[in-house]
């Protein structure tokens, strides 16, 4: 590979699994860059719950998940869409409430004490190669011009958006569900509980889901459950509309953010390690864990993974598809992967099998017995 390096590994995306690759990369003495398009870290929000994991919270600094917590909530409600269907639930480990923008901030922060170099502004618009293989990226730097990065490897990490994914051309139906999500001022419903609701109508399936945060705020998603074929959610007031006890918490409340994008539910589209010296992680994949609070840990888990198994592989001597077939399949046997795959094996299946079955109102409900084993 002819030219000057940018930085040895290159990753594109500082989110979970971007930041956790270049922590993982940078502790293991890799000379990282890290290239996030939105013009601030963090900017363009996602999950804002996660529960306590402590490797999670060993690996960003002892006491980090405490620092980003503004609220602790362990009771949820799920409400079938007639809302004559209840299920109360209270979980052990509870959901922590946080700032997005603070927690993807601070983990910025720490991949670059630990040297890493984070540039927001910075959208990847292609790929280098080198005699057919992956040598870089084409990048514009703080919103510079369009040049080409060199880097021994590139660490593709760009969520449903990722590059990599557009460039592998990878089939993303079925896989992306979309998602409309809301902030809101002025919330008076229950602050101590997660509210589920939910909608059927033939071959839709919507969940809309009110998450209490700081005092009278709270933040509301809606989002199409994949049924086989393309999933579609139905707009927020639609969904006020055919859904009293939804219409009645959101009363008298003023939305201050608003995003409309799409979440993974953990079906893997491809291998970890598609092509010499690519390394994908993260929703890029598909490898959110579909349970409530555990798409970003799983991101920055499978993401710190990749980088610390990348580290190895980027050692002097040259990167053979060998190298790329023992990386492979030493990050689908780690920990993490194999509690993704179990989970999603256990959770989806379940939950595909039952909701699948419900094409109506008054099925849902009569099938609700079922459905509480699956909503957990
Ligand atoms: C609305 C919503 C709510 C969610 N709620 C929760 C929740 O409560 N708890 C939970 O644990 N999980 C939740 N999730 C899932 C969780 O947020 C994701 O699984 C996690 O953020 C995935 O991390 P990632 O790094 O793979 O992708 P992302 O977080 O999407 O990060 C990808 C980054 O790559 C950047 N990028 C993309 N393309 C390029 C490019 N060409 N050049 C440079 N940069 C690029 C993007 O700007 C972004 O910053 C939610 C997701 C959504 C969408």
């Amino acid at each position: 590979m002819g030219g000057k390096f940018f930085a040895d590994a290159l990753v594109i995306g500082a989110g979970p699994a971007g930041l956790g690759t270049a922590l993982a990369l940078a502790r293991h003495g890799v000379d990282v860059a890290v290239l996030e398009m939105q013009d601030r870290i963090g900017a363009r929000r996602r999950g804002e719950t996660i529960r306590f994991d402590r490797e999670m919270d060993g690996l960003l600094g002892e006491g980090f998940f405490e620092k980003q917590t503004i609220r602790r909530i362990n009771r949820r409600s799920y409400f079938s869409h007639t809302g004559l269907r209840r299920v109360d639930r209270t979980i052990g480990n509870p959901n922590l409430i946080i700032s997005w923008p603070d927690f993807i901030q601070a983990m910025a922060r720490a991949a670059e004490d630990a040297g890493a170099r984070v540039l927001p502004a910075s959208p990847v618009v292609g790929f280098v190669r080198e005699q057919g293989r992956i040598a870089g990226v084409r990048a514009m730097v703080g919103g510079f011009m369009e040049e080409e990065l060199k880097a021994k490897a590139v660490f593709s990490c760009g969520g449903c958006e990722d590059p990599a994914s557009r460039l592998l051309n990878i089939n993303r139906t079925g896989m992306d569900m979309p998602v409309s999500k809301r902030l809101v001022r002025g919330y008076a419903g229950p602050a101590d509980r997660f509210e589920y609701h939910f909608h059927v109508h033939g071959d839709s399936l919507t969940i809309a889901t009110i998450f209490p945060r700081a005092e009278g705020e709270a933040e509301v998603i809606l989002m199409g459950y994949a049924r086989g074929r393309k999933p579609r959610t139905i707009p927020f007031e639609e969904f006020a509309q055919a859904h009293g006890v939804f219409r009645e918490r959101l009363e008298g409340t003023t939305s201050f953010y608003s995003l409309k994008t799409a979440i993974p539910m953990g079906r893997m589209i491809s291998a970890c390690c598609p092509e010499d010296r690519l390394v994908m992680a993260g929703d890029a994949l598909g490898h959110v864990q579909s349970r409530g609070g555990s798409g970003i840990r799983t991101s920055f888990l499978l993401g710190y993974t990749a980088g610390r198994l990348g580290a190895g592989a980027l050692q002097p001597g040259a990167w053979t598809t060998e190298t790329t077939r023992k990386l492979e399949q030493g990050i689908q046997g780690s920990p993490p992967m194999r509690g993704l795959r179990r989970h999603n094996l256990i959770y989806s299946t379940l939950r595909a099998g039952i909701f699948g079955r419900i094409r109506d109102p008054g099925k849902m409900d009569r099938l609700w017995p079922l459905l509480r084993i699956a909503l957990r």
